[in-house]
Order: C-alpha cells, then structure tokens, then sequence
C-alpha cells in the first residue's frame, strides 16, 4: 500500500494501465483496468504530494465499531500530483486551519493501537508549512 525511502519519502503504491495510462489507487487487486478492461497494469509509486480537494471534519466515532483512531478528525480527497485521487486522513495541523487547494504530504503515522497493543500504521496527508520569511 506503501513504501517509505531511506530519506523518509513516503509513496503510496498504485497501478498504472499501460493500455490507457489511467492511474489508481490502491492498486488493482484483480489487475483489471476498470477504465479500458486492459489486464496490463504495473505497480507504480506514486507523487507524495498533492492537493486538498474536499474534506470534511467528523466530531463523533463513526458507528459500525470500525474506527479506532482519535475524535474529532478530518479526511476527505486528495489529488495527488500525478493526477490521481486518493481518500485520507488529515494530519499535522489544527483542524480549522485545512483548506481546499492546499498542498500537503503524505505520512505514515499510528492510527491506534489494536488489541495486541501493536500500533496500527496508515497512511495521511499533511500540509505543507511554507517557510514565513526568511533568516532574521
Ligand atoms: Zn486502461
């Protein structure tokens, strides 16, 4: 689903269609490309960055006993910088201060501990802080 570099970088693990070239993620589990029928697809790494498309903030646990992670928190959809769109969670910031059209990471962080008390990884987007000024 993932794969995190030496230096850190994270990259989400997709399919790419060789016949039609339509990205997707997470990766085909059936090898079908869902646009064109192609069963030629290739495990890519894709853009760590992108952009804030939608999000919403959800105050409750969701029901359904599913969702281990801290309330409240936000997720919605992210472009990513080679075009595809992908569902998240938010991190790395005050949940007031997520805007559409903001660019933002992806990281790798603990979403709960599971019953074993192992964490429980997933991937987020984070925004990225622009440096305010320069050196004083
Ligand atoms: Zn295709």
């Amino acid at each position: 689903m993932w794969e995190i570099s030496g230096d850190g970088t994270v990259n989400l693990i997709g399919s790419k269609c060789l016949s039609c070239g339509e990205l997707f993620f997470p990766e085909q589990a059936k090898n079908i490309c869902t646009h064109c029928q192609s069963n030629n697809l290739e495990k890519i790494k894709l853009d760590g960055h992108g952009t804030i498309m939608s999000f919403t903030v959800v105050e409750q646990k969701p029901a359904g006993g599913f969702y281990f992670g801290p309330v409240p928190y936000a997720y919605g959809w992210v472009t990513l910088n080679d075009g595809v769109s992908i569902e998240t969670l938010f991190t790395g910031c005050e949940l007031d201060e997520l805007k559409v059209g903001m660019e933002v990471e992806v990281v790798v962080e603990k979403l709960h501990d599971n019953a074993e008390g192992a964490e429980v990884l997933t991937y987020k987007c984070k925004p990225v802080k622009k440096q305010a000024g320069g050196p004083r």
